[in-house]
């Protein structure tokens, strides 16, 4: 379980590092909001623990537009005890819980534990875009019904941009979150052009909508239409 820490007090980051670490998460770090965001946008992650009060780029609004965005793990929200309001605003932008600082360590763990709870039960059994559906559980294709099938490869790539339909993906997110591979491995560019190519020819020849498409220069985007 991967949990992200938005937090600019260092001391305080670390010591919600350690202590979750020491309880088998993966824990990463982000000390602005501008950090926190853009880890949002490009990896993936099973909670997000998000101080509100934060230089820059506030708590609130990088909650108000990951929602908005459509992405779906949970919140739960450090803020300061006279801040009720913030509480309130929180919870009204799509947070899923908050705990008010100073907290226990083991209070922090059961509202990490029932949230995560509470994510595996709501978990997506189906991702879809247009009229193609993807069956997380059977892993099954179908474009209008119609079956296609596909590599497990491709199946990985096609879930990820699911995942962020709408979005420009750029092809180093692809091989760091797909092929796992790391900004110094070796570039794998024309290995996810050769994927990306045979994926359009199962999911979008002789198809009037097209859902994969060329975001030139950059990556590539799914979605219904030109983008
Ligand atoms: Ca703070």
């Amino acid at each position: 379980m991967r949990i992200l820490v938005v937090e600019d007090e260092h001391k305080v980051a670390k010591a919600l590092k350690e202590g979750l670490e020491g309880e088998h998460y993966d824990v990463d770090v982000a000390h602005t909001g501008e950090d926190a965001f853009f880890r949002v946008n490009t990896e993936q992650f099973d909670m997000i623990l998000l101080d509100l009060n934060l230089p820059g780029r506030s708590g609130m609004e990088i909650l108000k537009t990951i929602r908005k965005r459509g992405v779906e793990t949970p919140v739960l929200l450090l803020t300061a005890r006279d801040a009720v309001e913030d509480r309130v605003a929180g919870l009204n932008s799509g947070a899923d819980d908050y705990l008010v600082k100073p907290f226990a360590f083991t209070e922090l763990l059961a509202r990490i534990r029932a949230l995560l709870r509470r994510g595996r039960a709501a978990e997506t059994l189906h991702l879809c875009i247009a009229d193609l559906d993807m069956d997380l559980v059977t892993r099954k294709l179908t474009r209008s019904g119609k079956a296609i099938e596909v590599t497990t490869r491709e199946f990985e790539i096609l879930e990820f941009m699911l995942r962020h339909q709408g979005q420009v993906i750029m092809r180093d997110m692809m091989a760091r979150e797909v092929w796992k591979e790391s900004a110094r491995g070796t570039p794998i560019n024309n290995v996810i052009d050769v994927h990306i190519a045979r994926l359009r020819r199962k999911i979008d020849q002789d198809q009037t909508v097209k859902l994969i498409h060329t975001v030139r220069g950059v990556g590539f985007m799914l979605r219904e239409g030109e983008p």
